[in-house]
């Protein structure tokens, strides 16, 4: 895969998932844009190991307005933006009732509402250039329910939707849109939910392997590493008729 010349953004990209797919697009000789909260320098400076041009954006990814702002300077001083990899998710777990209504509004607004923003964006440029990706990060939540993560799995079916419906509206055009939705992969937002077990009494390990053995057959992990392989299928030449699809990478869990 040679994406030499292209420049991607990854949300979210200062941890997690999102890192994991910036260090593989940059691998492949991709421009990265990085987003996130945290030690975004840091970030860059690993990413730049790669020796392409890494740049980053601090956008709030609930702020329609700061959204905005981080486009137009991936197109003003990178001159395209030709990949973009909607990965920045938050979670709550609380039941209906008790659920907070600002974290609602949150998880909605930067687990869905941000993907129409960047990607109503982003698709002027890559009509003009005929060429795009858009990779969305879903999940198996985006398929399944968990009982609990009412907001998320409400945002993470309608990333599904969304991007069936981007898919149709370029059918027709060098741009394809996809979802990929991994199970568990151990980052700080998995690591939340852990910690949660591990106040509650469990051991580290059995927390870990009870989080596993309730949802994912594989009882492993996914990684970012893994997840950024198949980002990278998606934005190659031979994914070009992969459109609107909700790819899993999940030890199983969806198959039960
Ligand atoms: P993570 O917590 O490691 O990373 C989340 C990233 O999003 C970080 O860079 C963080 O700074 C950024 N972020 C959070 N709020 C933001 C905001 N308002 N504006 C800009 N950036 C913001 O989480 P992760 O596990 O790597 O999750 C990445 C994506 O993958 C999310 O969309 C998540 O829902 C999805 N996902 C994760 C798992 C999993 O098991 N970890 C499974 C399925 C889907």
């Amino acid at each position: 895969m040679n994406l030499t010349g292209k420049t991607a953004l990854v949300t979210g990209s200062t941890s997690g998932i999102g890192l994991g797919i910036a260090h593989r697009l940059a691998a492949a000789g991709a421009n990265v844009v990085v987003n996130g909260f945290g030690d975004i320098d840091a970030v860059v400076g690993e990413l730049a190991a790669h020796g392409t041009r890494i740049g980053h954006h601090g956008a709030d990814m609930s702020r329609p307005d700061q959204i905005a702002e981080m486009i137009a300077y991936v197109e003003r001083e990178f001159g395209a933006l030709d990949i973009l990899v909607n990965n920045a998710g938050i979670q709550h777990v609380a039941a209906l009732e008790e659920f907070p209504v600002e974290r609602w509004d949150a998880i909605i607004a930067i687990n869905l509402s941000s993907v129409f923003h960047t990607t109503r964006l982003a698709l002027p440029g890559m009509r003009k250039r005929g060429w795009g990706r858009i990779v969305n990060i879903a999940s198996t939540h985006g398929l399944v329910a968990s009982a609990g993560k009412s907001a998320y799995v409400a945002a993470k079916h309608g990333v599904i939707g969304l991007t069936k419906t981007i898919a149709l509206e370029t059918a027709t055009t060098g741009i394809t849109c996809n979802a990929i939705c991994p199970g568990w992969v151990l980052t700080p937002l998995v690591q939340q939910q852990i910690d949660a077990r591990i106040k509650a009494g469990a051991s580290p390990e059995q927390a870990r392997h009870d989080l596993l053995a309730e949802k994912q057959p594989s009882l492993e992990f996914v990684t970012p590493e893994q997840l950024g392989e198949l980002a990278i299928f998606l934005c190659g030449d031979a994914a070009a008729q992969v459109r609107g699809a909700a790819w899993n990478m999940d030890g199983g869990w969806t198959a039960q």
